[in-house]
C-alpha cells in the first residue's frame, strides 16, 4: 500500500493530489482551512480576491485530469475570451485583433478552485482532510517519513509541500539545517487592488481589455475581464511603489493614469468601483531545489512553495499544473517511494519553471528600479521583446506568437524562428510598417446621469 501526503488543498495541491491519484494508493490532501463548498474568497489565499486568468498550458492540464471541466465551468458562468474582440495595451498601441491561437477561460480563482475541488472529491483514493495545520515534517534518518500535526506523526512514502510562498515546511527545513536550497529574489514591490462592476453587452465594443505597464516611465496597469455572475472583474496593479488604493476616489483616479483611458472610461460607466481588497507583493522568489546535492528521500515541493512570480504575468497556476504533471510522471517511473524521485522530479520542474521566470523577471528588468540577480542577454532579449510586441500591433501572427509564448504554450525560443524574427523586422521597415489599429475601444455612454 503506498500513500501520499499533500500539505495545502489550493490550486498547486489539488493538482498535485490529482495527478499522484493515478499513481499512489491513497492520497491525504491537509488544509489548514476550514473549507466550504462555495466559491467565496478564502482567507489564507488572500490573492484570491484579484483576477487569476489561468494561461492556457494550465488550462490544458485542467481538462485533461477532469474531462468536462471546462464545460462545468462555463454553465457556471466562466467566460470564453480570444483575441478577436481584445484590447491589450502595451508598448504604445493595442495589440492587432485575431486568431490569437487559443482562447482562454475567464473566472475568478474561488470558483475554480470550487469547481477543481468537487472534482478531487469523486476520486475514490484522495482524502481531503481540511481544519488541519501541519506543523512540520517528520526527517528521521536522513529522509522524510510523514508529517506532524497536533504532536502526532503522519507517515506517508512522500509529503509534497503544496503550503504556498511563506511555506513553514521550508522555514522548519532550513533553519534545522537540513534542506537549505539556494534562493534568488528579484524586488518588485506590486500592489494590487481589485474589485467587481456589473457588466452588460453594450458597456464595452470588446470582451476584455488589459492595460500593461510601459517601463520605464510607467508604473501601472490595469485589466478588465469578463466572469462568472454577469460581472466585470477590475484589477488594478502598480510596481515599485506605484500602489492604488481602495476608496472608489482612489481607484478612479489611479485608473485614469493608465496608459489607455477605456479602464477608467469603463470604471465611470459602470461604477463606481471600490477594491475589496489590496494586496502587496514585495519580490519573485524561488528555491533552487534542483541545486541541492542531497535532497530529502520522500518530500518534494512544488507550486508559489517553490517559485512564485510577480503576478501581473499570471503564471502561478499554469506553472504549478506544469510541475504536478511532471510529479506524475515521475512517480509513474520511479515510484513513489524512489529515493531518486526528488532529483529527477526537481529537475524536471527547474527547467519548466525556467520559462516564466525568465519573462517575469526578464520583463520586470526594464524597470531600472528592479534589483535582483539578472541573467545575461536580458537587456537585448528585452529590446528584441519591445520589438515584438510593437510589431503586434499591426501583425496578427506576431500577436498569435507572443500570445502563445505568454500562455507557455510554445518555448520562449519559439520568438527566435526565422518568420518571427523577420516579421519583427519587416515592421520596422519605413514603407513596408502598416498601419496600426487607430484609437481606443469605445465604451459605451454612461448609463445613468
Ligand atoms: C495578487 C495576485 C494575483 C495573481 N494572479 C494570478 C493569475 O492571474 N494567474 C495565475 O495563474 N496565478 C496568479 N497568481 C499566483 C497564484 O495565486 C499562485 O501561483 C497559486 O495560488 C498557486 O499557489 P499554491 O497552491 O502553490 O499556494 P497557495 O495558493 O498560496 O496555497 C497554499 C495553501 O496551503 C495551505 N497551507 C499553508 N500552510 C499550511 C500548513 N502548515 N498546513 C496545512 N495547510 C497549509 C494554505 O492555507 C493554502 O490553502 C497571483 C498571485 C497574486 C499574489
Amino acid at each position: 500500500m503506498t500513500s501520499a501526503i499533500v500539505v495545502g488543498a489550493s490550486v498547486a495541491g489539488l493538482l498535485t493530489a490529482r495527478v499522484l491519484s493515478e499513481h499512489v494508493d491513497e492520497v491525504v490532501v491537509m488544509e489548514r482551512e476550514g473549507l466550504t463548498d462555495d466559491a467565496s474568497p478564502r482567507g489564507h489565499v488572500p490573492q484570491g480576491r484579484h483576477l487569476h486568468l489561468l494561461l492556457t498550458a494550465g488550462l490544458d492540464r485542467l481538462v485533461a485530469w477532469f474531462p468536462g471541466i471546462d464545460d462545468e465551468l462555463t454553465a457556471m458562468g466562466a467566460v470564453w475570451v480570444d483575441g478577436t474582440r481584445a484590447w491589450v495595451y502595451q508598448a504604445g498601441g493595442y495589440r492587432a485583433q485575431g486568431d490569437w491561437g487559443r482562447p482562454a477561460l475567464s473566472m475568478t480563482r474561488p470558483l475554480l478552485e470550487q469547481v477543481v475541488r468537487r472534482r478531487i472529491a469523486l476520486l475514490p483514493n484522495v482524502n481531503l482532510e481540511d481544519g488541519v495545520v501541519v506543523d512540520r515534517v517528520d526527517v528521521s534518518e536522513g529522509q522524510v517519513s510523514g508529517v506532524v500535526v497536533e504532536g502526532a506523526l503522519r507517515r506517508a512514502d512522500l509529503v509534497v509541500d503544496c503550503s504556498g510562498r511563506s511555506s513553514r515546511i521550508a522555514h522548519q527545513l532550513r533553519s534545522s539545517a537540513i534542506l537549505a536550497p539556494p534562493v534568488t529574489r528579484v524586488t518588485i514591490d506590486c500592489a494590487y487592488a481589485s474589485g467587481f462592476l456589473p457588466r452588460s453587452a453594450d458597456d464595452f465594443e470588446g470582451t476584455f481589455l488589459v492595460c500593461g505597464t510601459s517601463p520605464p516611465t510607467s508604473f501601472r496597469g490595469g485589466a478588465v475581464l469578463p466572469v462568472e455572475g454577469s460581472r466585470w472583474m477590475v484589477t488594478l496593479a502598480g510596481v515599485h511603489g506605484d500602489a492604488p488604493g481602495t476608496s472608489p476616489e482612489e481607484v478612479l483616479a489611479f485608473a485614469r493614469g493608465l496608459l489607455s483611458p477605456a479602464v477608467a472610461q469603463l470604471v465611470e460607466r459602470a461604477g463606481p468601483l471600490s477594491s475589496d481588497a489590496s494586496y502587496r507583493f514585495p519580490f519573485s522568489q524561488r528555491r533552487h531545489y534542483e541545486m541541492v546535492r542531497r535532497l530529502l528521500p520522500g518530500f518534494v515541493t512544488l507550486g508559489d512553495a517553490a517559485c512564485s512570480f510577480n503576478p501581473i504575468y499570471g503564471q502561478g497556476m499554469a506553472c504549478a499544473a506544469l510541475q504536478a504533471g511532471a510529479l506524475g510522471e515521475t512517480v509513474r517511473e520511479l515510484g513513489v517511494a524512489s529515493a531518486e524521485l526528488p532529483r529527477r522530479f526537481h529537475r524536471r520542474a527547474a527547467k519548466i519553471i525556467d520559462a516564466p521566470w525568465a519573462i517575469a523577471v526578464g520583463a520586470d528588468f526594464l524597470h531600472p528600479q528592479t534589483v535582483g540577480p539578472k541573467a545575461r542577454g536580458t537587456d537585448q532579449v528585452n529590446r528584441y521583446v519591445l520589438r515584438l510586441i510593437k510589431a503586434s500591433h499591426t501583425s496578427v501572427e506576431l500577436a498569435r506568437s507572443f500570445n502563445l509564448v505568454l500562455n507557455l504554450v510554445e518555448p520562449t525560443r519559439s520568438l527566435a524562428r526565422p518568420s518571427v524574427v523577420a516579421r519583427v523586422l519587416a515592421s520596422s521597415v519605413p514603407g513596408r510598417r502598416r498601419q496600426a489599429r487607430i484609437g481606443h475601444p469605445r465604451v459605451g455612454p454612461p448609463s445613468s446621469v
